[in-house]
């Protein structure tokens, strides 16, 4: 720890106030409220009962699109995508016709808040489930002077260089996890106790992956068995004297029919047979290399036009089909949305709550979902979050929340600025 830091630091035109404890923020990722009212209610999650007793809790509004990458970006850098770019997990190259991974740190645009505070002289720790996340989340984070850096999906593998760490397992104690398990978030959790046992740090990000809430609705067993879980383990790092706090990156909704089967709108399908195949072509941002608990179904999906077909008539076309909440231009979404406008589509579509959208039928591989119903994201009905801050607010804060309905990507500036 360096004796003297300054007492702000400024990231992207936010002034964070100097961590006077560790603040250690965990995105639960697929973190949709309906789990946490549930547990809440029936007394399976007493940490974080406590938390919103004791401190701070509200429901926020997320990055839209819902998924997983902009809306850690989001958190991470205290912006909205329009400011940091990171709009999905793909977008489509338009001199190429190919799609581009958002993944690298260099499509991110603007500061982390985790960087600027490592710069600045603060031990950082950032780990996430998936390593796909790991580059973004590290950007620009100096991993020579004790930073981490880290994803559970290689906690086996970690070097010094390249993750400011190394024998993580034996850290933890845990034998490599599952990429399809709710180890691989457990363990997340348990690296950043078992950190901060060791020596203390100033902010913590922890980032898990919403497998559980992809297989599981808030009734099920087995999604109450990971809230006590990560539950208790939010206790510990309270034990620690750490401020916690808890956001999710977005919500997630059941979209099978009452027999159990997908409701799908294949959209390049619809679109193939009215303007010619080929002509305009269908992204799906969702997708990424682990696929098989959401076969790359979600709620939002955007289109290009290659040929003839004009966004006016794309957008006619997706209005009559039923399951569609909202069909905008780009002009559009990224007015209503806070997009980027050089990574979005020439239109952008939103599925109803129940419904979701994929390309073409043949391209989805839906064997994985065998023996479960879908339940996925994307949308703006997956968009809401809960926002937990352990400790009490200050009085400008509490003003702040009261004023306007949060957004996720004030987590830092609630739990650096907002705490008494
Ligand atoms: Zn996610």
């Amino acid at each position: 720890m360096t004796t003297t830091h300054p007492e702000f630091v400024n990231v992207n035109g936010t002034a964070y106030r100097w961590p006077k404890q560790p603040v250690a923020a965990v995105c639960i990722d697929g973190g949709d409220p309906a789990y946490l009212a549930r547990y809440l209610g029936d007394g399976s999650i007493p940490n974080i009962a406590r938390f919103v007793t004791q401190g701070f809790s509200a429901v926020a509004d997320g990055t839209m699109p819902s998924f997983t990458c902009p809306n850690n970006m989001s958190i991470i850098t205290g912006t909205p995508a329009s400011k940091h770019g990171i709009s999905g997990n793909f977008y489509l190259d338009t001199s190429t016709w190919q799609p581009v991974v958002m993944t690298g740190p260099e499509l991110l645009r603007g500061d982390t808040i985790l960087s600027r505070f490592a710069a600045a002289g603060a031990r950082v720790v950032s780990i996430t489930a998936k390593d796909k996340l790991r580059k973004q989340l590290g950007k620009d984070l100096d991993l020579s002077k004790g930073n981490i850096s880290f994803s559970s999906e290689f906690a086996s593998r970690c070097t010094l260089k390249e993750n400011g760490i190394e024998n993580v397992l034996e850290l933890v104690g845990m034998p490599q996890p599952d990429m399809y398990s709710m180890e691989l978030s457990l363990l997340v959790l348990e690296a950043g106790i078992r950190l901060l046992e060791r020596e203390p740090a100033d902010l913590i990000y922890l980032s898990l992956t919403d497998w559980v809430q992809h297989k599981y609705a808030p009734g099920e067993s087995e999604a109450r068995r990971f809230y006590r879980e990560i539950d208790a383990r939010f206790g510990r790092l309270e034990a620690l004297g750490a401020v916690v706090a808890l956001i999710a990156d977005h919500g997630m909704n059941d979209k099978s029919d009452a027999a159990g089967k997908p409701n799908v709108i294949w959209l390049q399908d619809i679109l193939d047979a009215k303007f010619g195949k080929g002509d305009v072509k269908v992204i799906c941002p969702i997708t990424d290399a682990f696929v098989a608990h959401h076969g790359a179904l979600g709620g939002f999906v955007r289109v290009w036009c290659r040929g003839k077909a004009t966004p006016r008539q794309i957008i006619e076309t997706i209005a009559a089909i039923d399951g569609v909440e909202q069909v905008l231009d780009k002009a559009n979404v990224c007015r209503l949305h806070d997009l980027p406008a050089d990574r979005e589509g020439d239109v952008a579509v939103i599925a109803r709550a129940d419904v979701c959208i994929g390309a073409s039928a043949a391209d989805h591989d839906l064997s994985g979902l065998e023996g479960h119903r879908l339940r996925t994201h994307g949308g703006v009905s997956e968009a809401k979050v809960p926002f937990i801050v352990s400790r009490p607010l200050n009085e400008a804060y509490r003003m702040k929340a009261a004023s306007a309905t949060l957004k996720s990507y004030q987590l830092f500036d609630f739990a650096l600025n907002g705490t008494a």
